[in-house]
C-alpha cells in the first residue's frame, strides 16, 4: 500500500530521493513469514517507513542531497534505522533533505526540490523536509528525521505532522553525517503523538549505544505513559516569544488554542521568562557552523565522496573537490565557521557563544523549576512559498522558536493544530519538556492533540 501511495504522490511531492521497492518487499515478506509461522510480531511489524538522507543505511546511498555524497554507498546501517527495523519496520527509501542539513526549506537539496503535499507551491520546511512531507502525503506512516536547530520540529509544523526532537543524548548520532554534534538529535516524525511515541521506544530500546559516546540509557516507556493527563501540571507560556515579532496571527492563535486546550484538562497556565533568548540565534549561527566546518573537514576529495579528477597535486584536488561537490549554503556555514574559529576571531565570537549557550540552558532549567512543560510556537509562519525567504539571514531568523531548545539539549514536539485561518497551511503548537523527561512531555503533545 506504502509503495502506491508513493506511485500516485511522490511525482507531485518528491519527497524521496531513493526508493527500494526490493528492500520494502523483503522485510515485508519477513514479517509475513513470522506471521505464518505463528511467531511473535515485533511491535512496529510492517510499518513503513522512511529514512532522511543523512542516515546510513546499508543497501543504500547516503547522500546528504549533496554533489558530494551522489554516489557514496552506505558501508553500515547507523543505529536509529537498525533500531526501526529491528522493531519490525519496513524502509521504502531514502527522504530528501537540505544539504547536509543546512536549511529551513529543503530548498538546498542539490537534486530536486521537495513540495509541501498541502499546496505544492509551498515549501515542506527543512531540513528534514523529505521525511515531512512522505509522511504528510501518506506514504510513509513512520520517518525518521534529525534536529540541529529546529530541522524535525518546522517541517512537522510546516506540513501538519506530529514531530519530536528527543532530549539530547537519547537517540544514538552513530551512522548519522555529523552536522553539529553536540547539537544533532534524530527523532521520528508521525501522524499521531502515538506513533512517535512508539517510535521512540523503538529508538531507546537496547540501551545505551555503546558506538555514541554521548548516548544514554532510557526507560522505553513513553506509550505507557502517553495517556497520563495535564491534571494539575503546571504549562510555561514565554510571553517574548508570544509577543515576537515576524509571528503570524494564525501561528500565534494556534498556540492560544493549545494553551486553552491545556488549561480545560486541569493544567495551569504560568509566564515564565527565558532572559537570554535574544542570544539565542547569534549563538546557534556560531556554534553551529563551527562544528559543521570541523564535522565536514573530512569531506577532503580523498576519503570520502566526490573526488575532482584530472589534478596535478593533493591541494589541488581537495580544493577543486570541495569547489564544485559542495553547494552554496554548504560553503557559507563551512566558510562562516572558518573564520569563526580562527586565531583572534575566536575570542570574540565562539567563546562569547558558547557563554551564551550556558546563560539559555539556566533560563531553561530555572524555568523548569516552575512548570513540566513550555508551550511555544514552533515556526513564525506557516509553509511559505518557494524563493519567498531568500535572503540567508531571513531564513536563519525563521529558526528562532527552535533552536533555542538545542543550545539547551531539551526535548521538543511540535503537535499540529488545523489549519491557519488566513493561509489555509497547516499550524502547530510546540511543547518543550525537562531534560530527559521525554514521556511526560509526549503525554503534554498528546493532551492538545
Ligand atoms: N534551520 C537550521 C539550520 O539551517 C536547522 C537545521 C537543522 O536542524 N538541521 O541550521
Amino acid at each position: 500500500a506504502a509503495l502506491s501511495a508513493i506511485d500516485a504522490r511522490e511525482s507531485d511531492v518528491r519527497a524521496f530521493l531513493q526508493v527500494t521497492p526490493e528492500v520494502a518487499l523483503g522485510a515485508a515478506a519477513c514479517v509475513d513469514a513470522l506471521r505464518a509461522a505463528g511467531e511473535p510480531l515485533p511491535p512496529l511489524a510492517g510499518v513503513p517507513l522512511a529514512i532522511k538522507d543523512n542516515m546510513n543505511m546499508l543497501g543504500t546511498r547516503t547522500t546528504c542531497a549533496s554533489r558530494m555524497l551522489e554516489n557514496y554507498e552506505s558501508p553500515y546501517t547507523a543505529t536509529c534505522v537498525q533500531r526501526m527495523l529491528d522493531a519490525g519496520c519496513v524502509p521504502l527509501g531514502k527522504a530528501n533533505m537540505d544539504e547536509f542539513a543546512f536549511g529551513s526549506s529543503t530548498e538546498s537539496s542539490a537534486f530536486h526540490r521537495t513540495n509541501n503535499p498541502w499546496d505544492l507551491e509551498r515549501v515542506p520546511g527543512g531540513s528534514s523536509g523529505g521525511s515531512a512531507a512522505a509522511v504528510a502525503a501518506g506514504m510513509a506512516t513512520l520517518s525518521l528525521g534529525s534536529d540541529t536547530g529546529g530541522s524535525i520540529r518546522q517541517p512537522a509544523a510546516l506540513c501538519g505532522v506530529v514531530g519530536m526532537k528527543p532530549t539530547y543524548g537519547i537517540v544514538s548520532r552513530y551512522g548519522v553525517v555529523a552536522f553539529g554534534s553536540s547539537l544533532d538529535q534524530v527523532g521520528p516524525f508521525g501522524r499521531t503523538t502515538a506513533d512517535v511515541a512508539l517510535s521512540l521506544d523503538a529508538l531507546v530500546s537496547g540501551g545505551r549505544d555503546a558506538y555514541d559516546g554521548t548516548s544514554r540509557d532510557v526507560e522505553a516507556s513513553f506509550a505507557a505513559h502517553l495517556e497520563d493527563g495535564v491534571a494539575g501540571r503546571r504549562v510555561g507560556i514565554v510571553p517574548a516569544f508570544m509577543e515576537a515579532a515576524g509571528l503570524a496571527p494564525e501561528v500565534k492563535h494556534a498556540a492560544e488554542r493549545a494553551a486553552r486546550s491545556l488549561a480545560d484538562q486541569g493544567a495551569e497556565l504560568v509566564e515564565v521568562d527565558l532572559p537570554h533568548l535574544d542570544a539565542a540565534i547569534a549563538a546557534y549561527y556560531v556554534i553551529g557552523p563551527a562544528e559543521a566546518f570541523s564535522n565536514l573537514a573530512r569531506f577532503d576529495g580523498v576519503r570520502y565522496g566526490y573526488q575532482e579528477p584530472g589534478c596535478a597535486n593533493l591541494a589541488e584536488q581537495s580544493a577543486k573537490s570541495r569547489a564544485h561537490g559542495f553547494g552554496a549554503e554548504a560553503k557559507r556555514r563551512q566558510l562562516l565557521g572558518a573564520y569563526l574559529l580562527s586565531s583572534g576571531v575566536y575570542d570574540k565570537y565562539y567563546f562569547a557563544a558558547q557563554k551564551a549557550r550556558t546563560l539559555i540552558t539556566s533560563d531553561y532549567a530555572r524555568a523548569f523549576e516552575q512548570v513540566d512543560a513550555i508551550l511555544m510556537p514552533a515556526s513564525p509562519t506557516a509553509a511559505f512559498k518557494f524563493g519567498e525567504l531568500s535572503d540567508p539571514t531571513q531564513m536563519y531568523l525563521s529558526d528562532l522558536f527552535t533552536i533555542s531548545i538545542n543550545i539547551a539539549g531539551n526535548g521538543g514536539v511540535t503537535v499540529p493544530m488545523g489549519l491557519g485561518e488566513d493561509s489555509g497551511m497547516p499550524v502547530a503548537a510546540q511543547l518543550v519538556g525537562k531534560p530527559f523527561d521525554d514521556a511526560r512531555l509526549l503525554s503534554f503533545a498528546r493532551a492538545v492533540e
